[in-house]
């Protein structure tokens, strides 16, 4: 029996297969990653954190519920964190990344819905994902029909609170609709844990997810420096990992790997010299999507940033101050997540004047809109996006790709015929 064996067998996976998983991960990520030249020191931390993947993070999810802490599984940017934490529960993002679950999501769900959602719907069915083992409550929300039917299938067999998310932003009532939610979480979370939300629990939830988000704000800002202190696949690895990680140790952990960047920075030090800089907007990408950032900097490029969920979306106005009373604590805080420039709202500007922006700021020389296929949002939203850049000035390639390695080559050959022409 391997170091872990006992906990996984505890949480009801199946051991075969998932050892068939680790092998697939094992053998990819040397390949992607430890392969890469010149990489910050920082990153050392990152490739421990995958290299226990579904080991020490894990064991130290049980250890907390075994001290009567819950943990909560969330599939998307919207849904606050800090009511979760101040509720001494753990919030997990669970989004699927992985192929491998997709056949065991197709026995179940239609082929042509995005791999997002078949990717998590089968480590559920295949029982092959230890942190959705663990969960004690999912949330999921209303972004987009894709997810709204699949929570009413989870809910068959796990607890699944759902929140409304408005499609459009700047009418009153959109907000109003979206406060009551977040109040609606609060209570959700307050029965779950038996614990009460106070405002001065949600102030000291606050302080660490501002520092978690000006973290990865730093590191942003880091990376406009010329040639890239930190390559795009490393970036996105730090993002992924900000969705489940010990939210203090990320903390302290992705503002060394910062200041290393802006010390490299300063030196003109960076990785991927010579290549053309690329900003990635689109779908986000769940861990071990690496692919469009694999084929983006083996064809000439590097992704100086992402204007994505595993991206800039994630940490947007990084600081939220806590209110003097409760309601107006919460207030805020919705009206910060409420901000978040997602395809599912009509009309979504905010967004497309932000790739634009982003696109300049980082100084790219094109931008790459990644769509997950049969996302149909971020696909017809892609239109408008190619529209601005193109208005603006900016080159633009659409890669429209599922988590397949079939396509590899084709794509390849595309993105070196963008990176040669911009
Ligand atoms: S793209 Fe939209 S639905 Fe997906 S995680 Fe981001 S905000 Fe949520
Ligand atoms: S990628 Fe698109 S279709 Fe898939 S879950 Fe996100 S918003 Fe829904």
């Amino acid at each position: 029996m391997g170091t872990y064996d006992t906990m996984w067998e505890g949480l009801g996976l199946d051991l075969r297969r998932h050892e068939s998983l680790m092998g697939i991960l094992g053998e990819f990520y040397p390949m992607l990653y430890l392969s890469q030249k010149d990489r910050p020191k920082g990153m050392e931390y990152f490739d421990f954190v995958v290299s226990e993947i579904h080991g020490l993070r894990v064991k130290e999810l049980l250890e907390h519920k075994k001290k009567g802490g819950k943990v909560v599984g969330t599939f998307c940017v919207y849904v606050p964190d800090e009511i979760l934490m101040a509720a001494g529960a753990i919030g997990v993002g669970l989004c699927g990344g992985a192929e491998f679950s997709i056949p065991d999501a197709e026995k179940t769900l239609p082929r042509d819905l995005c791999p997002l959602i078949k990717s998590v719907y089968g480590f559920k069915d295949a029982k092959i994902c230890p942190y959705l083992q663990a969960c004690d409550m999912l949330v999921g929300e209303t972004t987009c029909d894709g997810k709204k039917k699949v929570w009413e299938l989870l809910k068959q067999e796990l607890d699944v609170h759902v929140m409304e998310v408005p499609q459009k932003k700047v009418e009153p009532e959109a907000r109003a609709l979206w406060r009551a939610e977040v109040r609606k979480l609060l209570k959700r979370m307050e029965e779950l844990s038996g614990r009460r939300i106070t405002n001065e629990k949600l102030a000291e939830a606050l302080s660490l997810t501002n520092g978690k988000r000006k973290a990865l704000d730093r590191l942003y800002m880091a990376r406009r420096a010329d040639p890239a202190p930190i390559s795009g696949k490393d970036a996105l690895l730090v993002s992924q990992i900000a969705f489940y990680d010990d939210v203090r140790r990320f903390t302290e952990k992705t503002n060394a790997l910062a200041a290393e960047a802006e010390e490299r920075g300063e030196k003109g030090k960076g990785v991927l010299a010579g290549s053309k800089r690329v900003l990635v907007t689109g779908t986000p990408m769940a861990i071990p999507n690496w692919k469009l950032h694999h084929v983006i900097e083996t064809s000439g490029a590097v992704v100086a940033a992402e204007e994505t969920c595993t991206g800039a979306r994630y940490f947007h106005n990084p600081e939220v101050k806590p209110g003097r009373t409760l309601g107006e604590t919460l207030d805020r805080i919705a009206d910060r997540y409420l901000e978040t420039p997602c395809a599912c709202f009509t009309p979504n500007d905010r967004r497309i004047e932000n790739v634009v922006s982003m696109a300049r700021e980082w100084n790219a020389a094109g931008v790459v809109q990644y769509v997950l296929k049969f996302c149909q949002i971020y696909s017809i939203e892609g239109i408008l996006v190619e529209k601005a850049l193109k208005k603006a000035g900016i080159p633009v390639i659409t890669v429209e790709t599922d988590y397949g390695m079939g396509d590899m080559e084709q794509l390849s050959t595309r993105m070196a015929a963008f990176v040669e022409m911009i």
